[in-house]
């Protein structure tokens, strides 16, 4: 039997902070849930403040799941305690973050249980029972709605800075604990591992980014910009072709087959704006652009804009700031 009243999203977090994405799905389900329960899952949740974190954006729930093998889950386990969970209370609907541990287990599980996972998506609603989950298709070209009519739960994965987090007030957020025994996986023993714990400084975290397309990719202009983000406390982001660059990898790049960011400051530098490159940056806030085709598309989508040479632009603002 499927419970259709409960929304679950997997919380994610490092070793010291809950990652901004869950928050901001949190408040997607609550916006479309139309009465159904949200519930957070917080796997090795041995942290007091990552509830407390949590309930600030006004799910339901938080079932914090303690297991011994949960202690450092590898992806497999984790996706052996969302089933064995699900057993139990069986949700209708299973949110993701499309970073790279959602991207992990989602498919685990998703295989676990045989049912659908809609990878990516942009936008997500309800028509009645089912999850409409909205991605883009044929390489942006349209947009497509993929539900699972058949199968329960419904499961999705959304990239970071998709949607707005906001804060809740007045919800009381019940907070269960489900203990749960795992088996330990089988095959591979790590023997040791060095935790990665992610940046606040990366691009999809980032409050100002400076961007750089094929118009910026010399070796001078690279350095130039790495010096003026360092002065100014940015990230340096990147359009695809520049991931060729032995320094940049997919890590750094925006848009749809990379990061969805949302700064408070972007400064576009020789970038033409192609909707593949625009749907990483919609949620920025003041948006300056250098380039020097005044009618490419990124020059419609920014505040400001400067129709002129790259190179000779960051000189100049790199001389106003006083970088060498
Ligand atoms: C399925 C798919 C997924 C994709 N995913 C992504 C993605 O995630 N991210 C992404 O970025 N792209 C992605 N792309 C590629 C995308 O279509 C574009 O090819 C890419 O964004 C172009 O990058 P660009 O703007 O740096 O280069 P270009 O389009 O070549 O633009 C370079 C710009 O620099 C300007 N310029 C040149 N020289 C100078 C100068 N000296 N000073 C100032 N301006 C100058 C030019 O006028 C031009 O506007 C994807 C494509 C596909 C098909």
């Amino acid at each position: 039997m499927t419970n259709t009243e409960e929304i679950w999203i997997l919380a994610e977090h490092d070793a010291n902070r809950v990652q901004p994405v869950t928050f901001q799905l949190i408040t997607k389900a609550r916006a479309i849930a139309a009465g159904r329960r949200v519930v957070v899952v917080l796997l090795e949740g041995t942290q007091e403040h990552f509830a407390e974190q949590i309930s600030a954006y006004g799910p339901d729930e938080i079932i914090r799941v303690s297991a011994d093998s949960l202690e450092r889950p590898a992806d497999s386990t984790a996706a052996s305690a969302l089933m064995q969970l699900m057993a139990k209370r069986q949700p209708n609907a299973m949110l993701f973050a499309a970073t790279a541990q959602g991207r992990s287990i989602a498919p685990r599980l998703q295989a676990k249980l045989g049912t659908g996972l809609t990878a990516d998506c942009l936008d997500l609603r309800f028509d009645g029972d089912n999850l409409v989950a909205v991605k883009p298709s044929y390489g942006d070209n349209v947009m497509c709605e993929i539900t699972c009519p058949q199968r329960r739960p419904q499961m999705v994965s959304v990239r970071p800075n998709t949607f707005t987090a906001e804060k809740a007030g007045g919800v009381r957020t019940k907070i269960t604990t489900a203990e749960l025994t795992l088996a330990a996986p089988k095959g591979i023993v790590i023997e040791d591992e060095q935790v990665a714990v992610s940046s606040a400084t990366g691009v999809t975290g980032a409050s100002k980014v400076i961007a750089l397309g094929r118009g910026a990719k010399g070796d001078a202009t690279v350095a130039r910009t790495r010096q003026l983000a360092a002065r100014l406390g940015a990230s340096v982001g990147v359009s695809r072709p520049l991931t060729d660059r032995d320094d940049f990898t997919v890590e750094q790049q925006i848009g749809q087959s990379g990061n969805t960011i949302a700064p408070d400051f972007l400064l576009n530098v020789g970038i033409s704006g192609a909707t593949q490159y625009l749907v990483g940056i919609d949620q920025a806030k003041l948006i300056v652009s250098v380039n020097r085709d005044a009618d490419a598309p990124i020059m419609a989508q920014s505040d400001y804009t400067y129709t002129g040479d790259a190179e000779a632009f960051l000189k100049a603002f790199a001389n106003r700031l006083d970088v060498k």
